[in-house]
C-alpha cells in the first residue's frame, strides 16, 4: 500500500557541505540518489518541477524491463538488474515486476533479432525460438506475416513505473537523503566543493551528479560540455478492443517488440495498459525533436506520422483492436547517436558525473545505472566495463574556459 505524501522541503543548515548533490529526480537521479545513501553518503537531491510531475522521461504507470537486448554488454547488466529490482520490491515491500514474458517479432533474416537470440542462447537464458504455428497458439490475437520470425524472452514484463520511481525516493528519504523539489538548478559553480545554485537556495557538496533527462544538454552548456544529444517527443498511444473481452486479450497480452516490421527501419513496441484499465499501450520507439519546455506545442502533421505508422501496425498485427488510438499522451526522449547511455565524469571536472542519453530504453536499467553513477561518485572502480557509455566515444570539443 502506498500513501502520497505530500513533499515538504527541508530546511538545509547553511554551513551543510553534502557528500554528494543529484540533480533531477527521475528514475536516474532517485536511483543514484538511493544508492548514495545506501553507502552512507550525505546526500541532497534537487528537482524543478513539485513531485510527482509528467514533464520529463519517467512518468507513467508502465514500462517493458526484458533480458533480450542485441549487445552483449546491456544483456549482461540486466543479470543484475533483475536481482537490484527484487531487492527494492523487498525493501519497499511494493510489487514491482509483473512477468509476462516479451514477444519479438521480425522479418527473416534480421541481424538484430539474430544477435538477441544468440545472446540469449549462450547466457542460458529462459526463452524459446517461436514457428509461426507456435507463435499463433500462444499469442492466438497476434497475426504475423509470412516469413516473419518469432520467439519469447520467458523473463520480460511490466514494471510499475510510477510506483517504482515513489518506492525509491520514499527509501531513499528513509536512509537520511534530503529532497527538495520545486527548486530548478540555475546555475552549477565547479571547484573541490561544488556550489549549487536554485531558485531558492544555494548548496554545497564534494560531488554532483546531473542526471537532468531531456534538460541534460541545457545544464551542461554552461559547464563547457556539448554532448550530440537530441530529445525527441514520443507519442504514448493506448488502444481499445474494437468488442472488449471478446478476444481474451487482456488476459494473455505479452509485452511485445517489432524490429523493422514492414519493411522500415523503425521498431514499435506494447504492453498491458495499467493506465486505462481495457487499453494496451503499443508506441512508436522514437519521434520528433522537441525542446522540453514546448513539448505540447508540435505541429500536428509530425505527429500524424509515427501515429499512421502504429495504426497500419495495429491493423495488420493485432486486428481485434481498434486501428485508431483511444488515447494519446507525451513523454520524451533523450537520444544519443548510438542509442547507448551515457555514464562517465565530465570531462574537465571529476567531481561531477553525469548520466543521461538513456534513449528510451533507460528505465529497466534504472537500479545498475543508479549503482554504476554512484560508484563513479564515489570513486569505487566501476562494476562494469564503461566504454560503451564513455563520452569520449563522441569526438566532441570540451570548452576548457568556461
Ligand atoms: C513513452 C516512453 C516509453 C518508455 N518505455 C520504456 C520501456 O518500456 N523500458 C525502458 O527501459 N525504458 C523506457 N523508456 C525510457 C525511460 O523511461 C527513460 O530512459 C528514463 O525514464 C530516463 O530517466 P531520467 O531520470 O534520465 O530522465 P527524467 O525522468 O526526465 O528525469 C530528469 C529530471 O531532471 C529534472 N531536471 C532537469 N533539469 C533540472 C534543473 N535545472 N534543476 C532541477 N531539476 C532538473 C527534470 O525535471 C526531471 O524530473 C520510455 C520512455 C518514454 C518517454
Amino acid at each position: 500500500m502506498i500513501t502520497v505524501k505530500k513533499q515538504v522541503n527541508m530546511a538545509v543548515p547553511s554551513n551543510t557541505v553534502f557528500d554528494c548533490i543529484v540533480l533531477g529526480a527521475g528514475i536516474q537521479g532517485s536511483s543514484t540518489a538511493y544508492h548514495l545513501a545506501k553507502n552512507h553518503k550525505k546526500t541532497l537531491l534537487l528537482e524543478q518541477f513539485p513531485l510527482p510531475h509528467s514533464r520529463g522521461s519517467s512518468h507513467g504507470q508502465t514500462r517493458i524491463i526484458r533480458r533480450a537486448y542485441a549487445e552483449d554488454f546491456y544483456t549482461n547488466m540486466m543479470e543484475e538488474t533483475y536481482q537490484l529490482w527484487a531487492e527494492l520490491e523487498k525493501e519497499s515491500g511494493i510489487k514491482l515486476y509483473r512477468k509476462t514474458g516479451l514477444l519479438l517479432i521480425a522479418p527473416p533474416g534480421n541481424e538484430e533479432f539474430e544477435s538477441m537470440c544468440k545472446i540469449m542462447e549462450e547466457r542460458k537464458i529462459s526463452w524459446e525460438p517461436l514457428t509461426q504455428e507456435k507463435c499463433k497458439l500462444k499469442y492466438p490475437d497476434f497475426f504475423l506475416k509470412s516469413g516473419e520470425v518469432a520467439c519469447c524472452d520467458h523473463d520480460g514484463g511490466v514494471l510499475s513505473a510510477d510506483k517504482a520511481l515513489r518506492a525509491v525516493q520514499e527509501q531513499f528519504q528513509k536512509m537520511g537523503g534530503v529532497i527538495r523539489d520545486g527548486e530548478k538548478v540555475k546555475h552549477i559553480q565547479p571547484g573541490r566543493v561544488v556550489t549549487v545554485t536554485t531558485t531558492s537556495g544555494c548548496f554545497e557538496a564534494e560531488k554532483l551528479v546531473i542526471t537532468a533527462g531531456p534538460w541534460a544538454q541545457k545544464v551542461l552548456s554552461p559547464l563547457g560540455l556539448e554532448l550530440p544529444l537530441k530529445t525527441l517527443r514520443i507519442n504514448v498511444c493506448y488502444w481499445k478492443e474494437k468488442i472488449p473481452g471478446r478476444s481474451g486479450l487482456l488476459q494473455n497480452f505479452p509485452t511485445f517488440l517489432g524490429v523493422n516490421l514492414n519493411g522500415e527501419e523503425h521498431e514499435v513496441y506494447g504492453l498491458p495498459s495499467q493506465e486505462y484499465p481495457g487499453l494496451f499501450k503499443i508506441c512508436f520507439h522514437g519521434g520528433n525533436e522537441a525542446d522540453p519546455e514546448e513539448r505540447e506545442l508540435q505541429d500536428k502533421p509530425n505527429q500524424i506520422q509515427d501515429i499512421q505508422i502504429l495504426c497500419d501496425f495495429v491493423s495488420q498485427y493485432l486486428p481485434d483492436l481498434h486501428p485508431k488510438p483511444a488515447v494519446i499522451e507525451q513523454c520524451m526522449y533523450t537520444n544519443t547517436p548510438d542509442c547507448n547511455f551515457i555514464l562517465d565524469y565530465h570531462p574537465l571536472h571529476k567531481n561531477i558525473v553525469i548520466g543521461t542519453g538513456f534513449s528510451g530504453h533507460g528505465f529497466k536499467l534504472s537500479p545498475l545505472v543508479g549503482k554504476i553513477l554512484c560508484e563513479l561518485s564515489i570513486g569505487k572502480p566501476p562494476s562494469y566495463d564503461l566504454k560503451p557509455f564513455s563520452i569520449t566515444r563522441f569526438k566532441i570539443p570540451i570548452n576548457s574556459s568556461m
